[in-house]
């Protein structure tokens, strides 16, 4: 336990806020040292668009089981001062500790427990929290030919492994009219506004609840000064979604949306971000986990299904069996009240421990 809290306060102590490339270098060196420690090897380093991602592959051939991690987080530089790093009646503080530098952690102690085990590969990414923009192909191909990919982020409430996941899609739509002035003759102009009140309810519409289906329109600007009419505008919109089929039924419609107002012209871009990872690909991998919890002497395991994505929407996303939600027990994910509870640690560690060491030996026994 000593050694976890020693390893989740150094890591918590080397902010590493997605966006700032300097300090999330700086906290990959860490995490390479802290790796390296635990498992007797250096990581490769994998530097796509600048960032650096490390990857430690254990043993020849195949790997068959894929743990995912990452050490940015969504907490700016200076964090530490208004959230300082502190453990209190069971309780540990501090930017990014539930998500997820704990989870990090509690993978490498796992593997350390194994002995280092062939056939794993652990992938600690350093732009999760932007949405994986340069991890993504990493991460798919690493993915490609396990048999389980096991995604140490926070859990849900209680403890709650995540068995589902929405898919995401973004857009952004824009329209262009024509300016004109709004006092002289506002007439001869195209108002881009008012073109956009009208996208705006009708992605909306398309929105479908009962399927779990949220289609959100966003951000929005338009126009420039108060006495013109506008001349161009844009939204944004945020979709979620729990299937694939959902998710290329709002494309279809985001696709086909058509002007309003006489010469305005639209301009839809986006699309698909991270599929949905839903229950069918976790559902194994939660029964043995549920099955080991119970060997272990643990708490019966919960899941849930949650509305934010993970690297583990793009595991499933390529076919691959996910579970995701594995790392620390606490709550308060990217909020002021973001914590651990510590002793919730040790039988977590034991857990991932006992989940890798079962997919490891899967039919070779
Ligand atoms: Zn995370």
């Amino acid at each position: 336990m000593d050694a976890i809290l020693a390893d989740i306060e150094q890591l918590v102590r080397c902010e590493s806020p997605s966006a700032v490339l300097e300090s999330v270098k700086r906290s990959a060196d860490l995490v390479a040292a802290v790796g390296r420690h635990h498992l007797g090897a250096d990581p490769e380093v994998l530097v796509v668009d600048e960032y650096p991602h490390l990857r430690w592959r254990f043993g020849p051939g195949q790997p068959r089981v894929l743990i995912l991690a990452h050490h940015d987080t969504v907490w700016p530089l200076g964090s530490l001062e208004t959230h300082p790093y502190n453990v209190t009646d069971g309780v540990l503080r501090g930017p990014g500790c539930f998500d997820m530098k704990a989870g990090l952690v509690l993978a490498l102690h796992a593997l350390a427990v194994l002995g280092v085990p062939d056939g794993v590969t652990l992938l600690v990414t350093g732009d999760e929290e932007l949405g994986s923009p340069s991890s993504r192909a990493l991460i798919e191909a690493e993915a490609a030919g396990c048999r389980a990919a096991l995604v140490l982020e926070a859990s849900a409430d209680g403890g709650a492994l995540k068995t589902a996941r929405k898919g995401v899609s973004l857009y952004q739509v824009r329209a262009v009219g024509r300016a004109a002035h709004a006092g002289l003759e506002p007439e001869r102009g195209v108002n881009a506004t008012v073109e956009l009140a009208h996208q705006v309810l009708a992605v909306a519409a398309v929105s479908d609840p009962s399927l779990g289906t949220t289609v959100t329109p966003t951000a929005l600007s338009s126009g420039t000064v108060a006495n013109t009419v506008p001349a161009a505008g844009a939204f944004s919109v945020d979709v979620r979604m729990w299937s694939v089929a959902e998710q290329a039924r709002v494309h279809a419609a985001m696709s086909s949306l058509l002007p309003a107002v006489p010469d305005a012209v639209l301009e839809i871009s986006g699309g698909p971000n991270r599929p949905p990872l839903p229950s069918s690909s976790s559902a194994a991998l939660f029964a043995r986990a549920s099955s080991l919890a119970a060997e272990l002497g643990l708490p019966p395991l919960q899941s849930a299904a949650v509305g934010g994505a993970s690297d583990g929407n793009f595991t499933a996303g390529v076919g691959i069996p996910t579970l995701d939600g594995l790392g620390a027990v606490g709550g308060g994910a990217h909020a002021d009240h973001e914590h651990v509870l510590i002793g919730a640690l040790p039988g977590r560690a034991a857990l991932i421990a006992a989940l890798i060491d079962d997919l490891l030996t899967e039919g070779t026994a």
